[in-house]
């Protein structure tokens, strides 16, 4: 086990299989700037799938326990599912999942939980098509994510967990349909507050919709009282609330009105092979070329026990509650959600 300066164990690891997605959501990869012309990272440089399990091997020994791939669009990676057989046979992993916008869902679910994925979160930010279409950058419509999402059932991935990002004016007027759509369903809906997250998408403080403002709204329709945090696993970031009939419940991650760095036990592992301590970080340690020029497992450990140790990122904490952004951060496409 390694503490960070603030005494902060290990224990997830989100793995960015990608950089490149078929989606554009103007939040995280706007079109304008990730167009036909924009150069995703080559091949040779994206770590492989063993390198990536070797890199895992060796977290899991530090306490990682929670191992979510994301990207980008993990779906997009060729034979995503041999890394996830790789990685569900890891001794220590005791919680396998996935993040997808679930455009290639449909066709692939089954494979997916062949290989070893336990459960999956697809993120869906509105179920209004014409909404769905201006948030996704790309003009597609609700009906593949939604056939994405049962064949995930069909295959058993379970429990389902449907993200969305809130932006006020875009989406928030949807809010309260696609929480009674998770919970007709069974899937539990996961509303996010809207992130200054990388330095492109133009975030402004007054496009966030707080997670209280979130949860009074769809109380207003589907009474909600909240889950005591007594029943939480460690690292749990969403605030949780149940539906008073008793059928299902709905998180709510407050990462701008109430940050949870306190509890912020991540890694992260960039497509190429940089680990980075914090989803607003501005620069990452690279694993890829030590690995590459022949370090040993306990080298590659040194790094990563002496990169942990020297953590001591709580931005969201930080951030001013003013419009400008404080510092330049890496992409969230690049080291994932
Ligand atoms: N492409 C996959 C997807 O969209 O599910 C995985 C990667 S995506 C970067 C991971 C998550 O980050 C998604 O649920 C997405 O909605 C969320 N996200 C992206 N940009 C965000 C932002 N600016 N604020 C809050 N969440 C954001
Ligand atoms: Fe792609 Fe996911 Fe980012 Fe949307 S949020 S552009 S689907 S990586
Ligand atoms: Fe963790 Fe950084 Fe987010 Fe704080 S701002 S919760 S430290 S990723």
């Amino acid at each position: 086990m390694i503490a960070d300066k603030f005494n902060r164990s290990l224990r997830d690891l989100r793995i960015s299989v990608t950089d490149r997605c078929n989606f554009r959501c103007p939040y995280c990869m706007p079109a304008e700037i990730y167009g036909e012309r924009y150069e995703f990272l080559p091949k040779a440089s994206l770590l492989t799938f063993e390198e990536i399990a070797r890199l895992t091997r060796i977290m899991v020994k530090l306490g990682v326990v929670k191992v979510r791939l994301t990207g980008g669009e993990p779906l997009v990676r060729n034979e995503i599912e041999k890394l996830i057989g790789l990685l569900s046979k890891i001794d220590g992993v005791e919680d396998l999942t996935l993040t997808t916008n679930a455009y290639l869902l449909k066709q692939m679910a089954q494979k997916l939980k062949d290989a070893g994925l336990q459960r999956i979160t697809v993120s869906l930010d509105s179920m209004d098509d014409d909404v769905f279409k201006t948030m996704n950058g790309r003009g597609f419509g609700t009906e593949r994510v939604i056939e994405g999402i049962v064949a995930a059932e069909q295959a058993g991935l379970s429990p389902i967990k449907i993200n969305s990002v809130v932006q006020r004016g875009v989406n928030d007027h949807t809010l309260v349909e696609l929480a009674r759509f998770a919970k007709e369903r069974g899937y539990i809906a996961r509303f996010i507050e809207y992130m200054d997250v990388g330095n492109l998408n133009g975030w402004k403080l007054d496009q966030v919709v707080s997670a209280e403002e979130i949860v009074e709204r769809i109380s207003a329709e589907l009474p909600l009282e909240p889950v005591p945090t007594e029943s939480n696993y460690a690292g749990e970031v969403a605030l949780r609330y149940r539906y008073a009939d008793g059928e299902g419940e709905i998180g709510v991650i407050a990462s701008v009105s109430k940050p949870f760095c306190g509890d912020c036990t991540r890694m992260r592992l960039s497509p190429e092979g940089q680990i980075f301590t914090c989803l607003f970080a501005s620069v990452g340690t690279d694993l890829r070329t030590p690995m590459r020029d022949g370090a040993s497992d306990e080298d590659l450990e040194t790094i990563i026990r002496q990169t942990w140790g020297l953590r001591d990122d709580r931005y969201s904490e930080e951030r001013s509650m003013l419009t400008e952004q404080p510092r330049k951060k890496v992409e969230m496409y690049h080291i994932g959600g």
